[in-house]
């Protein structure tokens, strides 16, 4: 059978037959972004967000419901953790975005909600389930891990995981100064500890990281952090991502005007390292990057406290 039969009779299947998937609700569609919701049972949902490039897209998916990393810039961070999801809730993201919904998925970003090294089991059983030849048949190098800065978890990958899977580091901020204040998890790993943990991740050959950088107006868009980044940066195999802030339902933060952020990236170009500067798409229906997360949930996270306490 060829594969595009295959692929039909599975989305006839899927409406006839119980394989125990959850519910899907698409919440919103924006520019060809489109945001939906897994619901999980418990009054929890999981939010994944297809982005398309040219003919296909990639899908970023969510780790755990909420994160305890507490980042000051990102809305996923001010829900808390609720709890990590589970390996078949994770691939189910990635199968019912395909199947259910028929989004062309040829990249795998775990940049939703949750800080994926706090789930780490979790999600490298998933990514064993995505890339198997008998699971959904992902190439590795198709398949990116995101951390806000969890050494033990960028060392664990370092010794465990296919090499063809890509690192992201949101690194986010040239000094410790500017780190803490923005990423508490700085408090734990500083950035020298980081840049370790980078280094020997990038020992192996086939190994490199994506630097990425959120640019917020006045704290770390400056030209003196890009010269700040690029030292900091220098003796890795990197590649940088800067991404202009995304407004969000409560803000503290701006993001930085045009002429600032393209000053940045050619600084950034003229220290010689390969830099991005990425189109946010989907910020109206937030579903771009820091703005997954839901009023609704957080409001579910504080009743969950609260009967813990009981
Ligand atoms: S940016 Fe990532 S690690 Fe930081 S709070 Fe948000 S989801 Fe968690």
């Amino acid at each position: 059978m060829v594969e595009s039969q295959a692929e039909a009779l599975l989305k006839e299947m899927i409406g006839v037959v119980d394989f125990g998937l959850f519910e899907t609700v698409v919440k919103s569609e924006e520019e060809g972004v489109i945001k939906f919701l897994m619901k999980v049972g418990g009054g929890l949902e999981v939010e994944s967000v297809f982005i398309p490039m040219r003919s296909k897209g990639t899908l970023c998916i969510s780790s755990q419901v909420g994160c305890q990393r507490g980042c000051a810039f990102c809305e996923t961070g001010r829900m808390g953790l609720l709890r990590n999801l589970s390996v078949e809730e994770i691939v189910q993201q990635v199968f019912l975005a395909r199947h259910r919904l028929g989004l062309a998925v040829d990249n795998i970003v775990f940049m939703g909600m949750g800080e994926p090294m706090d789930n780490f089991e979790a999600v490298m059983r998933a990514i064993a389930v995505l890339t198997d030849s008998a699971g959904l048949g992902f190439g590795s190098s198709r398949i990116t891990v995101s951390t806000s800065g969890v050494v033990e978890g960028i060392d664990a990958m370092e010794k465990g995981a296919d090499p063809a899977v890509n690192l992201a580091v949101s690194v986010n901020a040239p000094t410790d100064e500017i780190r803490n204040r923005i990423m508490p998890v700085n408090r734990k790993w500083n950035l020298a500890e980081l840049k370790g943990a980078m280094i020997r991740f990038c020992a192996h050959p086939r190994r490199q990281i994506f630097a990425e950088y959120v640019l917020l107006e006045g704290v770390n868009d400056s030209l003196e952090c890009a010269d700040l980044l690029a030292v900091y940066l220098r003796g890795l195999r990197v590649k940088v991502n800067l991404i202009p802030y995304n407004p969000q339902s409560r803000d503290r933060y701006a993001p930085p005007r045009v002429e600032v952020l393209e000053a940045f990236w050619r600084r950034m170009q003229e220290h010689g390292y390969l830099t991005f500067l990425r189109k946010t798409k989907g910020k109206k229906i937030m579903a771009a990057c820091g703005q997954l997360g839901n009023l609704q949930l957080r409001v579910k996270r504080g009743r969950m406290l609260q009967s813990e306490k009981m």
